[in-house]
């Protein structure tokens, strides 16, 4: 089965004031991937890659304003309940933090949860954090952090540290959580984490435009012995699965000038073979009438 670990369905109106307009000014400028993100795109992006189910994943953040709201993402679901798997996301800047996760997973059947210190202002062994990480775990959700670099001006960097999760897996070492990006520019750091956290997996969503990075990625990746907790992601709609696919499999042909190529057996098990079982998640049968 093809999984895509990381895609979003928004509108642009989710993304206002600032964290939209500051996407597509320094991300990816033609065309403006924050009115790319609705449910009819999502759904012709994944078939032109072949992926069978797609991780859709909220995002909110009291600071910038951002809400892409969970019930958004669990409408979409609720309509491809056989393609998508819904992550919430809440704020633990917010009060109602822990009441609107539970409200997410038991009322909107959403099961996981992303968190993004750099983009909601919150350092990872906050108190308030914490809080939402116990709901999290009690709660049976899979967490995925944007755990690295950001492109928004008002970020904040000192949070961003991949090192900073490893109090978190190891206090947690039955939740399940994804570094994605590969905490990008920290990568040795995001190796550490799952070095010697077994319940911590990464996605290379946003990396295959960079192919030096990209190789430098996986090489680390191949020489700690993590690769099976490594995972094919998009983070459509900034990005399209099948370009990501496409960029992704050159390294296993001419990866760029002088290196050696990798094991397309090796790429290849990371795009068709990271199931759903492997973070404990599932789709619904099929209903026959
Ligand atoms: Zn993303």
């Amino acid at each position: 089965m093809r999984i895509d670990w990381h895609s979003h369905v928004w509108r642009s109106e989710h993304l206002e004031p600032e964290w939209g307009p500051e996407l597509d000014a320094n991300v990816a400028p033609a065309p403006a991937p924050s009115a790319l993100g609705h449910y009819d795109s999502h759904l012709r992006a994944m078939d032109a890659a072949g992926i069978d189910v797609a991780i859709v994943l909220a995002l909110v953040s009291c600071h910038v304003e951002l809400e892409i709201p969970n019930e958004y993402v669990a409408d979409f679901v609720r309509a491809n309940p056989t393609r998508a798997i819904g992550f919430a996301s809440v704020d633990p800047n917010d009060p109602q933090a822990v009441d609107k996760l539970r409200y997410a997973a038991t009322d909107l059947g959403l099961r996981g949860l992303k968190l993004s210190p750099p983009y909601q202002g919150f350092h990872p062994h906050s108190p308030e954090a914490w809080r939402v990480y116990e709901a999290a775990a009690e709660l049976g959700l899979v967490v995925t952090f944007h755990q690295g670099g950001v492109f928004l001006r008002r970020g904040f960097l000192e949070y961003a540290y991949p090192s900073l999760l490893d109090r978190v897996a190891r206090s947690f070492p039955t939740m399940k959580m994804i570094i994605a990006h590969v905490g990008q520019p920290w990568v040795p750091e995001t190796v550490a984490v799952m070095f010697k956290n077994p319940n911590v997996f990464t996605d290379l969503s946003a990396r295959y435009g960079r192919p030096w990075q990209l190789y430098g990625i996986l090489m680390n990746l191949l020489d700690y012995g993590v690769w099976d907790r490594v995972l094919f992601g998009s983070d459509f709609p900034i990005y399209e699965p099948e370009d990501c696919l496409a960029r992704f499999r050159t390294m296993g042909r001419e990866p760029t000038n002088g290196l050696a190529p990798i094991d397309p057996a090796l790429i290849d098990s990371i795009i068709e073979q990271r199931p759903l079982s492997l973070l404990g998640l599932d789709i619904p049968a099929p209903t026959h009438p």
